[in-house]
């Protein structure tokens, strides 16, 4: 039989601001669960390739099955809220993660192992105390450098912001990218860093 191998190269942990997911034009809607807190909220893990490209949607044999993660549900509606309308209590925005870039791990990272790992990752860098240490608080505007160095400067390794742009057209950090080694658990540098355009200084929305 066929044993698929490892067949991605590394992740990006990918986390967003709330409050530039809900300041666009597109808006949002909270979780049923409430007012997510004013933090970094993880996006997904995403298996990559060096060159930039990435697989998805590897296992259509294995979808999201809740109650493989029952154990971790609170921490992810914590850590991983959804933010997209209508609400909902995060089952679909994790199911689509899991199915699209989890199964991609699958080698590496069973289901559980998989959302365990993101939590994880999570807690090793707090990225909003990160940037507070240096001064940078939600409802102001800085620089780009000033972001990447408090965070790298934290994190040991440099970050990617992907920005986007509130409902008045102006930048703002949307986005951070960490990447992480195919085991899933140890911060890297990057091999490749995602594109996309910013500005040199940007705003951190409140939440
Ligand atoms: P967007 O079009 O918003 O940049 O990305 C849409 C989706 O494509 C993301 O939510 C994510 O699922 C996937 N995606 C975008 N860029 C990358 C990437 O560099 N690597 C991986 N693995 N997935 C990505
Ligand atoms: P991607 O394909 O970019 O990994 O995931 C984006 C998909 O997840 C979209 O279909 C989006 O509607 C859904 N989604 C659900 N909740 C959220 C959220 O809080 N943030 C983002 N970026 N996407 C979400
Ligand atoms: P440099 O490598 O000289 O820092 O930046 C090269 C270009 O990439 C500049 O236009 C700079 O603004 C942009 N850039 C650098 N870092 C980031 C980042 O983390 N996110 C985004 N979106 N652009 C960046």
């Amino acid at each position: 039989v066929h044993v698929a191998s490892q067949s991605f190269d590394f992740f990006y942990f990918v986390q967003q601001w709330p409050g530039s997911y809900c300041d666009t034009q597109q808006s949002c809607c909270y979780p049923t669960t409430g007012k997510p807190a004013a933090d970094f909220g993880i996006h997904g893990l995403w298996p990559n390739y060096n060159d930039g490209s990435y697989p998805s949607n590897c296992d259509s044999s294995s979808p999201f099955n809740p109650s493989e993660v029952s154990d971790l549900k609170s921490s992810m509606q914590n850590s991983w809220p959804t933010l997209a309308c209508p609400s909902g209590d995060g089952e679909q925005f994790w199911s689509h993660e899991w199915e699209k870039h989890g199964t991609c791990s699958e080698s590496v990272l069973d289901q559980h192992a998989y959302f365990e790992s993101a939590l994880t990752l999570k807690q090793k860098v707090n990225l909003l105390q990160a940037l507070k240490s240096a001064g940078i608080t939600p409802g102001g505007s800085y620089s780009l450098k000033s972001i990447k160095d408090a965070i790298t400067e934290a994190a040991g390794y440099t970050p990617w912001i992907e920005c986007n742009k509130d409902s008045s057209g102006n930048y703002q950090i949307y986005q951070i990218y960490l990447c992480v080694d195919t085991s899933g658990s140890n911060l890297i540098e990057c091999p490749m860093f995602p594109k996309g355009t910013c500005a040199s200084e940007i705003e951190f929305p409140s939440f």
